[in-house]
């Protein structure tokens, strides 16, 4: 095995199969290391909606990325499963938001508006319109809805192993069940890192850990306060042999997402600062009841599948994006919160261009994502996730 490479990638979820995937297509030798096994992280656990719109009801420099994200998804699909042969579910048929009390509907006439500003579609479903795209909603709950129909969705663990396997029918290498010991530093620049098989060397090393600090070891080395934190969700899946939603249908406290596979994806909550893994049937319940307010008919089938997984964020819920000024050549790509299979995309453009030194083709402000914005926080210690 070859112990030098251009790039080293820590993580192997959706984020750094993505920026393991644009490197290693712009021909640089490229590593993965994983501490487990691969895609069993938050891109897991994913409803995999490409939701650029129906996610934001303001305009910002998140909204900005998530729509060029959005932008090049298909031409992504199409070069991933033609290299990964994976089915990755890809289905464009479109986000309807809903409003089920009369207080939402200006939130929602407001996402429309910030939407039209910058030329993005949506449209008004009357409630003629709503019956006929979606005969099993209960009309009665619903006081208003819009379709975002540019807005898409997949079947996201699906889509994160396509990043990887592509990747590896290109010559990317990628390592499953690895411990990251430290890094091998000269000075300020990385020179690779340290691990439970051996030393791998390399002069740019990429975190994509997700909701996991790397050991204390490593934070010292970074001189790098840690601002991610974890936002668990939990979710449900039923099957059914009949489609009885056409699309994605998402309200303020739960969401519907008809996948490919004839399973339908109800999620989910939101717990700040909760690592564990455990499914409480309380929160099942209470989706599984809002679901059956908008789709009656979905009672009729039996729960498939429950699960919980972990949101990475940052106290303003923006991603950290870029290389850190204490070691040259470490970068990192993370908190990508309830959007990190919709920016997956731009992620591995982004952080491609970053890492090989190449111009990005944007004229993108990354200074609202620059990973050291929390610094004069931690250091007065008001850093509050
Ligand atoms: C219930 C739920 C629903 C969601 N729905 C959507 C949705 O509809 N649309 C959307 O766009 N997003 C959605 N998300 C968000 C999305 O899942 C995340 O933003 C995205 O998966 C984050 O990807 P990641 O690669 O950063 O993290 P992860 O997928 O968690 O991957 C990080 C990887 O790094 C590995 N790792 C950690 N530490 C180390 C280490 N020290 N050494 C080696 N490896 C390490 C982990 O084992 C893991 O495999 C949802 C999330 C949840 C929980």
């Amino acid at each position: 095995m070859k112990k030098t490479y251009d790039a080293i990638i820590i993580g192997g979820g959706v984020i750094g199969g993505s920026i393991l995937y644009e490197l290693t297509k712009r021909g640089l030798r490229v590593l993965l290391l994983e501490q487990g096994r691969l895609v069993r992280g938050a891109s897991s656990a994913a409803a995999g909606m490409i939701a650029a719109q129906t996610e934001f009801d303001a305009d910002g420099p998140l909204f900005r990325l998530a729509l060029q994200s959005r932008s090049i998804f298909q031409e992504k699909v199409e070069e991933l499963q033609q290299f990964s042969k994976l089915n990755v579910g890809y289905v464009k048929s479109g986000i309807i938001k809903v409003a089920t009390q009369a207080e939402e509907i200006t939130r929602l006439h407001r996402m429309n508006q910030a939407h039209q500003s910058v030329g993005e579609r949506s449209s008004w479903l009357s409630t003629v319109q709503l019956r006929s795209m979606e005969p099993n909603v209960n009309i009665n709950a619903i006081v208003s809805a819009l379709l975002h129909e540019r807005d898409a969705q997949i079947i996201a663990p699906n889509w994160s192993h396509a990043y990887l396997e592509a990747s590896r029918a290109l010559g990317a290498t990628i390592l499953e069940n690895i411990d990251i010991i430290q890094l091998s530093l000269n000075k300020n620049q990385i020179r690779g890192v340290e691990t439970s098989v051996g030393i791998f060397s390399s002069e740019n090393v990429i975190l994509a850990t997700g909701v996991n600090k790397p050991n204390d070891r490593i934070c010292k080395q970074l001189q790098f306060d840690w601002p991610v934190f974890p936002v668990k969700g939990e979710a449900f899946s039923v099957r059914s042999a009949d489609s009885i939603i056409n699309h994605s249908i998402v309200a303020s406290n739960v969401y519907l997402v008809p996948k490919s596979d004839g399973r339908i994806i109800v999620g989910a909550t939101m717990q700040p600062n909760q690592y564990d893994f455990e499914v409480d049937t309380q929160s099942i319940n209470t989706l599984l009841q809002r679901a059956v307010q908008l789709v009656p008919s979905i009672q009729a089938y039996e729960i498939e599948s429950t699960w919980a997984g972990h949101r990475p964020t940052t106290p303003d819920h923006l991603p950290l994006l870029g290389e850190l000024k204490s070691i040259n050549g470490m970068f990192i790509a993370n908190g990508f919160f309830r959007n990190g299979i919709l920016m997956s995309p731009i992620a591995g453009e982004l952080m491609a261009a970053l890492v090989s030194k190449t111009a990005w083709n944007s004229n993108f402000d990354l200074k609202p994502f620059d990973p050291h914005r929390f610094t004069n926080q931690v250091a007065k210690g008001t850093l509050i996730p």
